[in-house]
C-alpha cells in the first residue's frame, strides 16, 4: 500500500470509507488502528522547517485523519472536529457579526436555542423562529439576513424539512443554509449533496457511537469558508483532542452498521407503539401516515434511529422512567444502548416554555434513541412498562 490511492478510494461505499484506507499518510509504520498523537506540539529540524504540524490546538495528525474521513463522510470538501457539537456551533457563529440576522427552525436542540438566545444576541446578532416544515422562509428573511438553521428531522417533535428546496431560496437570496445533521448520520442524509452549505454534527452522538466521549464536527464545500472555520478553531481553541479524535475514529469504523441496526429496531418498535392501546401518538418519520414521510424518502436513505412518544398522563411517564431496566434513563443519543429521555425536564429545559408549549414539547412526551440490542427485548420491555404504568396510574 503505498501513499496514492487518494482518487482510487473516492467512489467507495460509505461502509468502506468508514474503514478510513489510504488516508493513512502520516504513519510511518503503517498502523492499522491509527496512533494517538498525544502531544501538544512538535519540533523543528531548522528555522522555517515544520513537518507539517506545529502545535495541537491548530492541527494534529490523529486529528487530520478523523477529519479527512468525516470530509468524506458528509460529501464534503473539508471537516474540522472540535471539543463537542457545542463548540463546532460556538465558532461556526463567530463567522457573523453585530447586526446579522439568521432565522432558526422552532424546533431544535435545546443547547442550540440557548446559545443563540444567551452567547449570539449578546453579541448584536438577531434571530427569527419559524417552523421551516412547514412555512415560507422567504417572508422572514431581511437584508441582514446571513443564514437559515436548522436540523431535520428535529428533535424531539420530528418535522421534517425539504432542504433541497430551502437550499434553491438560500442561494437565490445568498445567504448560508445550515443542517445539524446529527439526528440521521452521514450514513442516512448528506445535507450537502441537497445544497446545504454547513454541515453541523454533534459527534457525541452517532458518529462516536458508544456513549463514551464528547466532540462536535463542521463539513463545508467551500474553501474560503473553511479557510475561515480553521482560522477561528485555532484562535478559540475548541478543537477536538487527539485521544478524542482516535475514540471518533475507532467508533466510524462501525458507523454504517450500527445506524442500519439501530433503524432496523426503531421501525419494529415505532409499529409496536403505534398499536399500543397506552400510546396516544407515535412520532417517527419512518411510519408511512408521518406528515415527513415523503420528504425523508426522497432527501435521505433511512429513517433513523430517533422516536417520540405521547403515553397518556405524565404519572405514566413517571412509572415507565422509575420501571425501565433494560434502557436508561439518561439524555443524549446515538449510542449502542437504548436511552429513554424526557425532553421536558432534559434536552429541552432550557428552550422557553412557550416556545415549547407551542412545540408540543409536554408531560407526556418520551423520547427514545433506539440502540442495537435484540429487537425482541426491547419490546418486551416497553410493552412491560407501558402496562406497568397503567397499572399503577389505575
Ligand atoms: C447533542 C446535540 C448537540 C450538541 O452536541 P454536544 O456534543 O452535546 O455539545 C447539537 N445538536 C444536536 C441535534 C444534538 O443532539
Amino acid at each position: 500500500m503505498g501513499n496514492s490511492h487518494e482518487k482510487r478510494t473516492w467512489n467507495v461505499s460509505f461502509e468502506t470509507k468508514c474503514q478510513g484506507m489510504n488516508l493513512n499518510i502520516q504513519d510511518k509504520y503503517h498502523a492499522i488502528s491509527f496512533p494517538i498523537y498525544q502531544t501538544a506540539t512538535f519540533s523543528h529540524t531548522g528555522l522555517g522547517e515544520s513537518s507539517g504540524f506545529d502545535y495541537t490546538r491548530q492541527s494534529n495528525p490523529t486529528r487530520q485523519q478523523l477529519e479527512a474521513i468525516l470530509a468524506r463522510l458528509e460529501n464534503g470538501r473539508g471537516a474540522l472536529a472540535f471539543s463537542s457539537g457545542m463548540a463546532a456551533i460556538a465558532v461556526l457563529f463567530e463567522i457573523f457579526k453585530p447586526g446579522d440576522h439568521v432565522i432558526v427552525d422552532a424546533d431544535l436542540y435545546g443547547g442550540s436555542v440557548r446559545i443563540f438566545d444567551k452567547v449570539c444576541r449578546k453579541n448584536g446578532m438577531s434571530f427569527t423562529t419559524a417552523d421551516l416544515s412547514t412555512e415560507n422562509v422567504e417572508k422572514y428573511i431581511t437584508g441582514d439576513t446571513k443564514a437559515v438553521y436548522l436540523e431535520t428531522p428535529t428533535n424531539p417533535m420530528m418535522h421534517v424539512t425539504d432542504i433541497e428546496k430551502l437550499s434553491k431560496i438560500t442561494k437565490e437570496k445568498g445567504i448560508l443554509l445550515i443542517v445539524d445533521n446529527t439526528f440521521l448520520s452521514p450514513y442516512f442524509q448528506n445535507p450537502l449533496d441537497l445544497g446545504a452549505d454547513i454541515v453541523v454534527h454533534s459527534g457525541t452522538k452517532y458518529i462516536g457511537g458508544h456513549h463514551d466521549t464528547i466532540g462536535g464536527f463542521l463539513v463545508v464545500n467551500d474553501e474560503e469558508l473553511e479557510e475561515k472555520l480553521r482560522y477561528l478553531s485555532n484562535t478559540i481553541g475548541a478543537a477536538m483532542a487527539p485521544f478524542d479524535s482516535w475514540l471518533m475514529l475507532r467508533g466510524i469504523r462501525t458507523l454504517a452498521v450500527r445506524m442500519e441496526r439501530a433503524e432496523k429496531n426503531a421501525g419494529a418498535i415505532a409499529e409496536f407503539l403505534n398499536k399500543s392501546p397506552y400510546v396516544k401518538k407515535v412520532l417517527y418519520p419512518g411510519l408511512p401516515d408521518h406528515p415527513g414521510h415523503g420528504i425523508m424518502k426522497k432527501q435521505a436513505r433511512g429513517f433513523g434511529a430517533m422516536i417520540s412518544f405521547e403515553v397518556r398522563s405524565a404519572e405514566h411517564v413517571r412509572s415507565i422512567l422509575k420501571n425501565a431496566e433494560l434502557f436508561y434513563f439518561a439524555e443524549s443519543l446515538g449510542g449502542t444502548e437504548t436511552l429513554i429521555t424526557y425532553p421536558l425536564t432534559q434536552t429541552h429545559a432550557e428552550v422557553p416554555e412557550e416556545l415549547r408549549e407551542k412545540n408540543g414539547i409536554n408531560d407526556r412526551l418520551l423520547r427514545l434513541s433506539v440502540g442495537i440490542e435484540g429487537e425482541e427485548d426491547l419490546i418486551k420491555e416497553l410493552d412491560r412498562l407501558l402496562k406497568l404504568a397503567e397499572e399503577e396510574t389505575r
